[in-house]
């Protein structure tokens, strides 16, 4: 069931997951399709979401943006792409490559007593292999080191990819189609932001079954969403996530289709990356256990990193 409604204010708004956003000139969304995507999140009971561009809006756009209950992406939830020295949000969201990630561990584990909740999202998922796994592990528990010391001294700083898994018991992915769509300048439907600047820069190699052209929209604000087979975005359709606790993983749909060309078949890179985290928490769990804290949500130990190695058995 839906529950978000991310609006894209403008073409150049602050990419915020994987993919960057490659369009670079200024396309703000017209006032009325505006009023129009705030009107069907209504309908639909949909939290909403704006991503903002870097440049501030007019106020007759403020005013309609303040309508209604949301949440500000590139505002109130700010985004870096490189790893600054000091953060002031509480929430944020750091963009960065496998390699930065691994090479500046040291000065994110910096941050996490000054956040609340920092969100880590690796731009190049794609590019990982499997001889990266130490130097990834290795990060990860130099910030478990500094997440259980923050817990021992009563602060509970979180970081998506380490402390989400602590809490969760199903899986709470990205949801794109599923519990998320977005609505771009255009006023039409995409899954996620990067479908839309994958039909705007004219990438159509992505073939699926249904829409094997530029066009990734899903509907629009006149007629409706309008999801193919949405049925195949649910979790129960993925053979290998329902067998699968990394509850944490994003699930990337476009990630997919980009690595295995079906949507809900992710890629070797995109299990591995998850487990590593998946295992750093289950780390980080039993030394938080060890130091005396309650633990509900016990993680098993596993003997593998990507879930197709079980179904192939069990075929
Ligand atoms: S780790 Fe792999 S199988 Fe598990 S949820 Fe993520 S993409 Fe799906």
């Amino acid at each position: 069931m839906l529950q978000y409604l991310s609006i894209l204010l403008d073409d150049t708004s602050v990419a915020y997951c994987h993919a960057d956003n490659p369009l670079t000139e200024r396309y703000l969304i017209p006032l009325e399709t505006l009023r129009k995507a705030i009107l069907f999140g209504m309908k639909e009971n949909l939290m909403i979401q704006y991503v903002y561009p870097d440049y501030e809006l007019q106020e007759e756009y403020n005013a309609l943006i303040e309508s209604i209950d949301h949440v500000k992406i590139g505002r109130d939830v700010v985004v870096y792409n490189e790893v600054p020295k000091k953060i002031t949000a509480e929430n944020a969201v750091l963009r960065l490559s496998i390699a930065d990630f691994i090479a500046k561990q040291y000065d994110i584990a910096v941050l996490l007593p000054q956040i609340a909740r920092l969100n880590i999202c690796l731009t190049d998922i794609e590019t990982f292999k499997d001889e990266q796994i130490e130097e990834y592990q290795k990060a990860l528990t130099t910030l478990n080191t500094v997440l259980l010391d923050q817990y021992k001294s009563g602060n509970r700083p979180q970081l998506s990819i380490l402390t989400d898994r602590l809490q969760l018991k199903e899986m709470h992915n990205c949801g794109a189609g599923d519990t998320n769509i977005i609505v771009a300048p255009n006023g039409k439907f995409y899954l996620c932001p990067a479908f839309y600047y994958d039909e705007q820069t004219g990438i159509n190699n992505r073939l699926n079954h249904h829409n094997p052209t530029s066009e990734r929209s899903v509907g629009d604000l006149e007629n409706g969403l309008q999801i193919p087979n949405p049925q195949l975005l649910k979790l129960d359709r993925a053979p290998l996530c329902r067998i699968c606790d990394a509850y944490q993983c994003n699930r990337c749909i476009w990630l997919n289709q980009k690595l295995t060309w079906d949507i809900n078949t992710p890629s070797h890179q995109q299990c591995v990356i998850a487990h590593l985290e998946r295992n750093a928490t289950r780390d980080l769990q039993r030394k938080l256990f060890d130091a005396g804290f309650a633990i509900e949500n016990e993680i098993k130990e596993i003997t593998y990193l990507d879930p197709f190695d079980v179904r192939k058995n069990i075929n």
